[in-house]
């Protein structure tokens, strides 16, 4: 079993870089990939540990994009190889918005009446703070019922004090990460569109654009969702990943490797497959 999308406290995780290692590999990993937002920081600090303990550690990043209006996320695996200087240096503009959306959005949820300051939700991160760490506080404070809500209620798209970030566009990132000898694959589609013809003629339009895989197993896919998603990625000729979206206590319910309620089981061969078509081209 490989684990090939979790978070770090270097993004929004709640394990630190060299806890998940230990959780990966008692939970007898065959590979792990660290998939922070937009940062490497938690896969660089990870690397020694894991090879310490013989840990197959694949370096990967999750990031936002525009595609159409709407915010996708994006996947970009082995981007640590080749001459990756470039690709970083822009990863660290994409944390200067980062930074200017989390004033906007403390600025919104003061003007909803709610009593909280950037310094708290600084607090609640280790390094890079998100919105589950704004859910968190909300959470505690008493103004959301539990994360999920502070995300229905005031956090997540289309919810009263969204504020959306200047994110890349879908061709400009894919084609980044590509061209630093990495591998992007489309996080989580299953949240896109839950109507099997407009998610495949989305995701033509996305192959169109130089994606190379599709998230196929996933905690947020049901078992038949992952069937059809396996099934589309062979029709389009696009590879495959999957991964539980690890986020330790900030998303309850989640196992490391095992998704939502033990669900998943993603095979070895996914990453060889993945790591023949990154070194294919
Ligand atoms: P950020 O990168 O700071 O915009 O935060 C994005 C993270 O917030 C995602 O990786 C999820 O962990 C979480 N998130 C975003 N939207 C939702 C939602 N509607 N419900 C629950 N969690 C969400
Ligand atoms: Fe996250
Ligand atoms: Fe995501
Ligand atoms: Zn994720």
């Amino acid at each position: 079993m490989i684990d090939l999308h979790t978070h770090t406290t270097a993004s929004d995780g709640t394990l630190s870089p060299t806890e998940l290692v230990q959780a990966a590999v008692q939970a007898n990993l065959e590979a792990l990939a660290i998939t922070d937002h937009d940062t490497f920081s938690g896969y660089d600090e990870a690397v020694p540990h894991a090879l310490g303990a013989g840990l197959d550690l694949v370096c990967g990043i999750e990031m936002s994009v525009k595609l159409r209006g709407r915010s996708v996320h994006l996947l970009g695996y082995f981007v640590d190889g080749g001459t990756p200087a470039g690709f970083r240096k822009w990863i660290s503009t994409l944390l200067e918005s980062r930074e200017e959306r989390n004033r906007r959005l403390v600025e919104a949820l003061q003007a909803q009446g709610f009593k909280i300051s950037m310094e708290e939700v600084r607090q609640r991160a280790a390094s890079l703070a998100g919105r589950p760490h704004f859910a968190a506080l909300l959470v505690e404070k008493g103004y959301a019922a539990n994360l999920q809500h502070a995300f229905d209620a005031y956090l997540g798209e289309g919810s009263a004090c969204y504020v959306p970030r200047d994110e890349p566009g879908f061709a400009d990132a894919v084609h980044r990460i590509t061209s630093a000898g990495g591998i992007a694959s489309i996080a989580h589609p299953g949240r896109i569109s839950r109507d099997s013809k407009a998610m495949e003629s989305c995701l033509c339009e996305m192959r169109g654009l130089g994606l190379q895989a599709i998230e196929v197993w996933h905690s947020d896919h049901s078992p038949l969702e992952m069937q059809f998603y396996e099934a589309l990625a062979a029709r389009l000729s696009l590879g495959v990943t999957g991964g539980s979206d690890f986020h330790g206590a900030n998303k309850p319910g989640i196992t490391l490797g095992k998704g939502r309620d033990g669900r998943l089981n993603v095979p070895r061969s996914v990453l060889d497959r993945l790591r023949a078509l990154a070194n294919g081209r």
